[in-house]
């Protein structure tokens, strides 16, 4: 009795801990690609691209008039199976002016200086 419990309170704990670390992995990942880019004096926004990819439009410019924040992954799935969807229509992203992205503000300032 003793046994089981041990091994499932082991395969437990694994269990939390592989969960942890595919959820911190990301976390994880930015934080070292941040301090990578830092010691190696590049942009810590952008890596030295100058520009920042727009986070509403997904960097394409256009967004889907209509499209509701949580309906996007419907969207996605509908596109990926090449659906029709005749009710979204695409208009210029109004953040970013249509380009996709932005300039970097640490960039832009350094350049300024
Ligand atoms: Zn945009
Ligand atoms: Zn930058």
């Amino acid at each position: 009795m003793d046994n089981i419990t041990a091994s499932e309170i082991a395969g437990l704990g694994v269990g939390t801990l592989l969960l942890c670390a595919t959820f911190a992995a990301p976390k994880v990942d930015a934080l070292i690609a941040a301090s990578q880019r830092s010691s190696l004096r590049m942009c810590k926004k952008c890596g030295d691209l100058r520009m920042i990819a727009c986070s509403k439009c997904r960097g394409v410019g256009l967004i889907r008039e209509g499209a509701t924040f949580g309906l996007t992954f419907v969207d996605d799935l509908y596109e990926s199976f090449g659906a029709e969807n005749s009710k979204a229509r695409s208009i210029a992203c109004p953040s970013c002016q249509a380009k996709g992205h932005f300039c970097c503000p640490d960039c832009s300032k350094s350049s300024l200086v």
